[in-house]
Parts: structure tokens; sequence; C-alpha cells
């Protein structure tokens, strides 16, 4: 707890309700406060409109995390709210496959060309285990390559780190390498090659408090390389990136087809679903797969997706998305220039990553974001921030505003 935390009696009052009866910890890590330092950041949201969230004690902030992704188009975007309740009006889910269903996973499978079937979910954390189960299907073989530290949701075979729960040999199927070294890569797919069904990974290597690195050429034809010699099957996890690298899909950045992707976060705009999409050849493993759950067939998410994929075409998202980066990018750097900040700024123009030189324990980053929160913006010191179409330039000016002021309050040494 920082001495002087944001929340008012109303957020602290909610905190110590929450610290009685939910477990806290790592559980809900990415959405808990607690992530940036208690106090740092609001801990509780009662409303969201546009690019903007209120807490708990009815303060308006400017919001830089985007739900951690979904808030795509802007919460409550208006369209996108109509095509769900409308839906919902006539049918949130019955006894067989809602029609909604095909659309849905046909406008998925139109935009992308390389991808002939997909599957439609909640969450993110379960498209990511699904394509695992359809790659080890395929190549009937046990294991996966992932790369060191990188998040794929909440699988136990998945934990990035030694976690509760998982035991000791819990994630010993996924072999992880470090990112952007094709040696270390390709020594471990060469010593393993009968063993090894999928090679798992981001479009770019972004992990919490370390700046954001693209992949090399030299790395991306290593992956290739891997599957053209030994069958292995290449998954890109596009759930956190996905709409905000390239229009048409991460992978495209990365100049790799996968063999099978997996969307979710912006896809519903705040409505849960999430999707695997493959290529044909692993179409016959997918359909052996017992997979399915009650709540995957709710119509007014898939709706709510259709809308958001129609608007973001519609309204040239992409390019909006660039441009109100480039803005944020520009007047970031001139804030921390000109308050005498040494900061890395790394990441795509529309998922940022803020971090202070000289800052391992993070006193400068959060005393930061507190600023910031205090002058009514959610800048997070530890996660990417993430951008909306609903940030127009003056949200943007007014964040950099903020972020000056929020340096200019931040001591540059300690
Ligand atoms: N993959 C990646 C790359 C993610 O960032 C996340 C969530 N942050 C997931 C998978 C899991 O998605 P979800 O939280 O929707 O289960």
């Amino acid at each position: 707890m920082i001495a002087d935390p944001i929340d008012g009696p109303e957020g602290q009052a909610l905190w110590d309700r929450a610290d009685r009866v939910l477990p806290g910890g790592g559980v809900y890590l990415s959405r808990s406060a607690d992530l940036a330092g208690r106090g740092v950041l609001p801990g509780f949201i009662v409303a969201a409109d546009g690019c903007r969230v209120t807490d708990a004690d009815g303060r308006t902030y400017i919001d830089l995390l985007c739900a951690n992704g979904p808030n795509l188009l802007g919460y409550q975007h208006h369209e996108v709210e109509d095509a769900a309740r409308r839906q919902a009006a006539t049918m949130t889910s019955a006894s067989m496959y809602p029609s909604a269903l095909v659309e849905i996973v046909e406008r998925l499978v139109e935009r992308d060309d390389t991808m002939t079937w997909g599957i439609v979910s909640k969450n993110g954390s379960e498209v990511v285990a699904l394509s695992l189960r359809v790659a080890r299907q395929h190549t009937q073989r046990p294991l996966v390559v992932g790369f060191t530290s990188a998040y794929h949701g909440n699988d136990p075979e998945l934990a990035v780190s030694p976690s509760a729960g998982v035991l000791a040999d819990g994630t010993s199927d996924v072999l992880r390498t470090a990112w952007n070294d094709p040696d270390a890569l390709f020594t471990l797919v060469e010593t393993h090659h009968d063993e090894i069904a999928a090679i798992l990974l981001n479009p770019i290597h972004q992990i919490p408090r370390a700046p954001t690195l693209d992949a090399s050429p030299e790395f991306v034809a290593a992956l290739e390389l891997a599957r053209d010699r030994y069958g292995m099957q290449l998954i890109v996890d596009d759930v956190r990136h996905g709409f905000r690298l390239h229009p048409e899909g991460s992978h495209r950045t990365l100049g790799i087809v996968p063999d099978m992707l997996t969307l979710g976060k912006a896809l519903g705009n705040g409505y849960s679903i999430s999707a695997l999409l493959g290529r044909g050849h692993v179409r016959q493993a997918a359909r052996r797969i017992l997979y399915t759950s009650t709540y995957m067939f709710e119509t007014p998410p898939m709706h709510a997706a259709m809308k958001v994929l129609e608007i973001y075409d519609r309204d040239q998202g992409f390019d909006h998305l660039q441009a109100v980066g480039r803005r944020l990018r520009s007047g970031i750097l001139a804030a921390a220039q000109s308050t005498g900040h040494r900061i890395d700024y790394s990441g795509p123009l529309a998922m940022p990553t803020l971090l202070f030189a000289d800052d391992d324990d993070l006193t400068k980053g959060r005393r930061f974001s507190r600023e910031a929160a205090g002058l009514g913006a959610i800048l997070h010191p530890v996660l990417n921030w993430f951008l909306s179409t609903a940030h127009t330039e003056a949200d943007i000016d007014e964040t950099i505003a903020i972020a000056e002021e929020a340096f200019r309050r931040t001591p540059t040494s300690r």
C-alpha cells in the first residue's frame, strides 16, 4: 500500500470487503490494481464510456488499459451494444446451434483466406489450450515449444513460472526457450524433433516490465524451418494483440502463415467471445476433440463480435489506432525529455509500454502512475497500455498533458 492511495472512501471500503472474501494474490492478477501496487491505480470501476472509466468514488479517468485489451472501439459503443441487446431480446442461447455461430465463423474465415474453419469459445485461455490439443491430435506428439515468460492464459501447463497448484512436472510438456534466439530454438527443435507437436508464439514478445521485442527475420526463418523440416504446427496466439498490430491479423506483421490462430479480447469489445481458427490440414484433428461447454453458445457476444468486425473495417479502425498511437508516442517522448526523465517507450503504436530507466524496484513507475491517476489518467506502470478507436486526438492531448505533469511530479533521481 502506498502512502497516499488513489482510492477514496468507497474504493477503500470495497478493498476491505474484497480482502475479506476474495483470495487475492495471483487470482485475477491482471485485473487487480494490486499489480500496479495497492493504491497506485483505482481498485474498482463502476462505469465505462468511450475511453473513460469511473471509479467507485465517482472519479473519471481517461483509460489507457482498455480492460486489458477488449475495449477496441470504446466502452458502450452504441452499435455494438444495440446488436448485442437486440439479440438478447430474441434469444441468449438455446438447445441446438445458434445460426449466429455459423455467421461469426464465416466472417472470421472470410477475413483471413488462409484459415478455413473456426471454433468459438468465451476466453482466450480456452482457445489457446484447445489449439494445443488440435496440434497434438494432428501430429500425435506430446510436446509444445513456448517462449520464456510469454503468457498464454490460465491453462496449468502454460503457467509462466513455477505456479502454485501446478505440481512439479505439470508444465514439463511445454519447453520454453528464449525469444529471438534462432540457434537455441533450433537446437531444441532438433533434439526433440519427433516429439514436438507445435510452437506456440505471440506475434511480438511483450511481457510485463520489459521492453517489447519484435521477431527478428532469423527467428522467423527458424520457426518456418521447424515447420517445414519437422512438421511442427505454428500457432500464433493473437488473443492479446489482435486488431492492434495489423488489420488482418498480427501474423501479417510476422510474415508467417500460422497453422492455427487464436483470437479473443478485442473481438467482442467487452462481450465474452474468443475463437480458434485453423488451416485445412488440421481440421480433421479438430473434429476428433470433444469440446463443448454450456455458455459457449451465447449469441449476444457473437452478434457483438460481428458488429465489431463491421465497424472496425468500415471506419478504418486500424488507421485511427495508428494515428492516435503515433501522437501519444511523440507527446510522451517530448514530455519525458522536457522534464528530464530517461524512459524506454517500446512496442506497437496501439500497445506501448513505458518504463523508466534505472527503476528496477518501480519507484518511479509507480509514482508516475499514481500522479497520473490523481490527474485523471490510468497509465499502468507494469503492463503495456492499449488504445481504442474511442481515443480522439483531444483525449490523447489531454493524456500527454497529464503525463507531462506526472513526470514533473516524479523525482528524476532516487
Ligand atoms: N494469450 C495471451 C497472449 C494473453 O495475453 C491472454 C490474456 N491476457 C490470454 C492468452 C488469455 O486470455 P483470457 O484472459 O481471455 O483467458
